[in-house]
């Protein structure tokens, strides 16, 4: 069971003075509506990457409506999640060399994993390509399975789009996080958008004292003006093109970067992309590079707090959630127009979109150099988060999912 499962954390009513009653009291309603129904979520990772942050929040406040709910992660070695990081990568549209083997052995790390996991709840609802083929099993468990997908596949590598939807055609129905970023399939599609948990240790308030002590353990001198990136080291989230925009608006105004993350452990690519990244950075004293263990939320939320501007400059990106929450935290951000980012900025008015490193450039220096334009940008940001990207919205959008896979009629009524 995932450490963070266990620690204390708010209750749906602690959320009342952020979204009001009315729709804590929807959510029960919907909830009622599942009664004895019990959902199995089943991904790659406890730990790192926004799936891994939407389940944690996800399963407990289920659990409190009396939605019966677990969450369990396949088990693989390297050797799997190789394949599924280029998966992943042949995804997003990356070319990608695949022998005959890696598919046998993908399927067969499938299959070992339903039979050690117990599949007997009523609806199995699996997290993205990774464990896609479990769904092999569905004609002797389960009774609804659904494949939420949160990557943006809209355009990727056909054969191996082809292969996972071979898989995906066997569910009831599949989930993508924006219309652009799904494929046509023959099974009923929905969308939900992602959320972030804004009371979260990610997401909460925190003290001026609190985010200076954060500062200080790092040793962050917090006069000069800070860049932040925050994101597992992956070539898609291009640290090093981020570092290239630092350099060139550090030409002309004095500011440092910041560049803060982990390693995820269903991706065996992160610790090249980390050497390459210090590689880059070199000796440059206003380059910081922080790998963060996995229980660092504290950081990370005092980091986006500490943030002149906060930067995603991804190359290709699912939902990005690294955006929501600094938008949440008022955060002037620039971002690549690229996948979920698009939904959140809109540009110059909840952000700026850019779409090169000269462009991410210009961005930074326009916000550094226009202080009262950057709050305004975050503002605007802050309440499109609110209105649009709040757990409390994607849990209703869950419930009704599930309740869509068996009341079909009676959710007319309810909506
Ligand atoms: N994150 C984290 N530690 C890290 C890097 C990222 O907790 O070292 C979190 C980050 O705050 C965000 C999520 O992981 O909540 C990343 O989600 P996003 O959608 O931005 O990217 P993904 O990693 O899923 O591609």
């Amino acid at each position: 069971m995932n450490k963070e499962l266990k620690t204390t954390r708010p209750k749906l009513r602690d959320y009342e003075p952020l979204i009001g009653r009315c729709v804590l009291e929807e959510l029960k309603i919907l909830a009622d509506k599942l009664s004895g129904k019990t959902i199995h979520n089943i991904n790659s990772t406890y730990i790192g990457g926004g799936v891994a942050e939407i389940l944690s929040r996800m399963v407990p406040f289920l659990n409190e409506l009396g939605v019966k709910t677990k969450w369990s992660v396949i088990k693989g070695d390297n050797e799997f999640f190789n394949i599924t990081k280029k998966f992943h990568n042949a995804l997003h549209g990356k070319k990608e060399e695949f022998k005959e083997s890696d598919f046998d052995y993908f399927l067969e790390i499938n299959r070992k994993n339903s039979e050690e996991l117990n599949l007997s709840e009523d609806i199995i609802f699996i997290h993205d390509p990774q464990p896609v083929a479990l769904v092999q099993k569905r004609k002797e468990v389960g009774e609804k399975w659904l494949w939420r997908c949160h990557i943006d596949v809209s355009n990727p590598d056909e054969k191996i789009w082809n292969f996972i939807k071979t898989y995906v055609e066997n569910y009831d129905a599949a989930v993508f996080s924006a219309p652009n970023f799904a494929k046509p399939l023959r099974i009923r599609m929905a969308l939900i958008y992602p959320s972030i948990d804004p009371l979260s240790n990610k997401n909460k308030e925190l003290s001026e004292d609190q985010i200076n002590s954060v500062l200080y353990k790092y040793g962050i001198d917090k006069k000069k003006p800070i860049i932040l990136q925050v994101s597992r080291f992956d070539y898609l989230k291009d640290p090093v093109g981020v570092i290239k925009a630092f350099e060139m608006v550090r030409k002309t105004i004095p500011c440092q970067l910041i560049l803060a993350g982990g390693t995820a452990t269903d991706d065996p690519e992160s610790d090249k992309v980390l050497g390459e990244v210090k590689e880059v950075a070199g000796k440059n004293p206003d380059i910081r590079i922080l790998l963060l263990p996995p229980d660092s939320d504290i950081e990370i939320n005092a980091l986006q707090r500490a943030a002149t501007v906060v930067v995603q400059k991804s190359i290709k990106e699912g939902f990005g959630l690294t955006v929501t929450e600094a938008l949440w935290k008022g955060k002037p951000v620039v971002a690549s127009a690229v996948g979920g980012i698009l939904l959140q900025i809109k540009h110059k008015i909840t952000g700026l979109l850019c779409h090169s490193i000269e462009g991410a450039a210009y961005a930074i220096r326009t916000l550094l150099t226009n202080p009262e334009y950057a709050k305004w940008l975050g503002k605007n940001g802050h309440a499109h988060v609110k209105q649009n990207f709040l757990i409390t919205r994607h849990l209703k959008d869950y419930l009704i999912l599930f309740l869509t896979q068996y009341f079909k009629d009676d959710l007319l009524y309810l909506q």
